[in-house]
């Protein structure tokens, strides 16, 4: 009886609809976990050990973790080379590598969930933005950029700023870090300088305080090892922030101390030890 035919379909189909994505989510979990626990071949953990500056400072155990998280990156997400630039490993594995640094030691099961993209241009990049005000799209001036971190699935790199944070290191300026630190920020939904976090109420008063600290600096222009860019908004603060306590955490544990400490709770690792 068609009637009958037609009823059982749609239950069949009620059933097999969420059954695949069950199917899906676990094959892709089993995958993730797979390539967690593997080692990346020699010659891209060459490229860990050359650009990554903590990683030969690294344990056994956290080098081996970052491999597993650099492979899971490596396979989830997608590069593209932008403004003609061609696309090496040496590219993939550093980018990576430094991203990952931000999600070593936290037992996540998960390697930026949102993120979809790298893309990358050569150098510095021009781009316009927009904002909505008052219900009205207005066009802001067109600027020059290093990278940009959007809540839909991409970040954008200037590959010469990249490298500019290989070499130094320890200057408190690491574009990768920074952008990597934006995206954190967003899988709470909103860019405002908080990530997913059990409770929010130390983080915002310490985060607060020190923004504040650091606007007072600014206007008043004195220096502070935070750099200016984090008076902009708590995003920024947020991110520049990041890439003072891997870049520079002596410092910021001297002049900043609750911030240090609330970093140091966020991201499970001491800077410190790898100096
Ligand atoms: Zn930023």
């Amino acid at each position: 009886m068609p009637g009958t035919i037609s009823t059982t379909f749609i239950i069949f189909a009620i059933c097999a609809i969420p059954l695949i994505f069950i199917i899906r989510f676990m094959v892709r979990r089993k995958k993730r976990l797979q390539l967690l626990h593997s080692l990346l071949p020699p010659e891209l953990e060459k490229i860990l050990s050359k650009n990554i500056f903590p990683y030969p400072r690294l344990s056994q155990k956290m080098k081996n973790e970052l491999q597993g998280l650099v492979n899971v990156f490596l396979a989830e997400k997608e590069f593209e080379g932008c403004g003609g630039l061609e696309l090496t490993d040496e590219i993939r594995v550093t980018i990576a590598g430094e991203a990952c640094l931000l999600l070593l030691n936290r037992n996540l099961n998960n390697c930026f969930p949102a993120l979809q993209t790298i893309l990358i241009y050569p150098t510095a990049y021009v781009a316009a933005s927009s904002d909505i005000i008052g219900g009205k799209r207005v066009e802001n001036a067109v600027t020059t950029r290093a990278g940009e971190s959007w809540q839909n699935g991409a970040v954008v790199l200037s590959w010469d700023h990249v490298r500019h944070g290989v070499k130094n290191y320890d200057d408190g300026h690491n574009v990768v870090l920074h952008e990597f630190g934006h995206q954190l920020d967003q899988e709470s939904g909103s860019a405002n300088g908080a990530p997913p976090l059990k409770t929010y109420h130390t983080w915002a008063q310490v985060m607060g305080h020190n923004f504040e600290k650091l606007c007072g600096k600014v206007e008043s222009n004195k220096k502070d090892v935070i750099d200016a860019y984090g008076a902009t908004n708590p995003a920024e603060f947020f991110a520049v922030s990041t890439e003072t306590f891997f870049e520079q955490p002596e410092k910021l544990k001297r002049d900043h101390p609750d911030l240090f400490a609330q970093l140091l709770k966020f991201y499970k690792v001491n800077p410190l030890d790898w100096n």
